[in-house]
């Protein structure tokens, strides 16, 4: 399939190395922080990758001195123009339905389809992760941090328990995940490593060269072999219960925002407490 940008504004494509795909968050001047325009476009780059049956690889980087500050709701969280490829509906409807129902879909419906995409991942990672950006590192199959990187999921301060993707005690551990959730600090990418939440540590001006070799490496192995051992190490972590765990966690999630609505009208906290997290990027 031939690359087709469709006038993507958030994310970049490209083919870097032979059979490997990268698709880049470009929104630098925001950290790269999420908003649904953004998660639309990269769920596209992703299908036109994984359609592309040249493609082997998928890297997702990003531009700028950020990873990901995180979801942007200060932008506005409608869904009027925007393909729904997921299972959810009721976008519009009042209460906790029609916020449950879009962050359902855009949120860990999309991270979730990610996820399962047929061909191997990675992540290469440079300075912030917080909170929603963690949801763009975790899905991905194989993570390459720089040195400078940091993870964090500070939302706990708002009053929910942690991100939508909630899969921090299968990332990073169970203590590690209370440790992060609790004090809301950002951990190291060489912390992260020694947990296993990340594959490689590399210096920042090797970031790209480094990701990429490992993509090329990757790349010229049997496409089916990846494919089938993704599937396997990715049933082994299901049979563990990470789905189920998450959809528990996701209804908490939303016990929280709708105890923030209650309590305070929305008006002490945001649901996301995103303008203090977008202080911190
Ligand atoms: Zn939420």
């Amino acid at each position: 399939m031939a690359i087709d940008n469709r006038n993507w504004e958030r994310v970049r494509y490209d083919e870097p190395r032979e059979r490997v795909a990268r698709i880049t968050l470009a929104r630098p001047e925001a950290a790269n922080a999420q908003d649904y325009q953004m998660l639309s476009e990269l769920n596209e780059a992703f299908d036109v990758a994984a359609q592309d049956e040249n493609i082997r690889v998928i890297v997702l980087a990003a531009d700028g001195k950020h990873f990901s500050s995180g979801h942007d709701l200060r932008s506005g969280s409608g869904m009027d123009d925007l393909p729904v490829v997921g299972t959810q509906c009721h976008f519009g409807a009042g209460g906790a339905e029609g916020y449950m129902a879009k962050e359902a879909e855009m949120y860990l419906g999309l991270c979730w389809r990610w996820r399962n995409i047929a061909k191997p991942t990675i992540a290469s990672v440079q300075g912030k992760v917080i909170a929603g950006g963690l949801m763009l590192v975790w899905p991905m199959d194989l993570i390459v941090a720089s040195d400078d990187a940091t993870f964090s999921d500070p939302v706990v301060a708002f009053g929910v328990n942690g991100i939508e993707y909630f899969a921090h005690a299968y990332e990073a551990g169970a203590r590690l995940a209370k440790d992060m959730l609790f004090t809301g600090r950002a951990i190291t990418a060489t912390e992260a490593q020694q947990h296993g939440m990340v594959n490689r540590v590399v210096p920042r001006e090797d970031l790209e060269t480094e990701t990429l070799a490992l993509a090329s490496h990757i790349g010229q192995r049997p496409m089916f072999g990846l494919t089938t051992a993704k599937q396997s190490v990715n049933n082994s972590v299901d049979a563990m219960g990470l789905y189920t765990s998450m959809q528990s966690a996701f209804g908490l999630h939303h016990v929280g925002h709708s105890h923030n609505r209650l309590s305070y009208d929305g008006s002490l906290v945001d649901p996301e407490g995103i303008k203090v997290i977008r202080d911190e990027a």
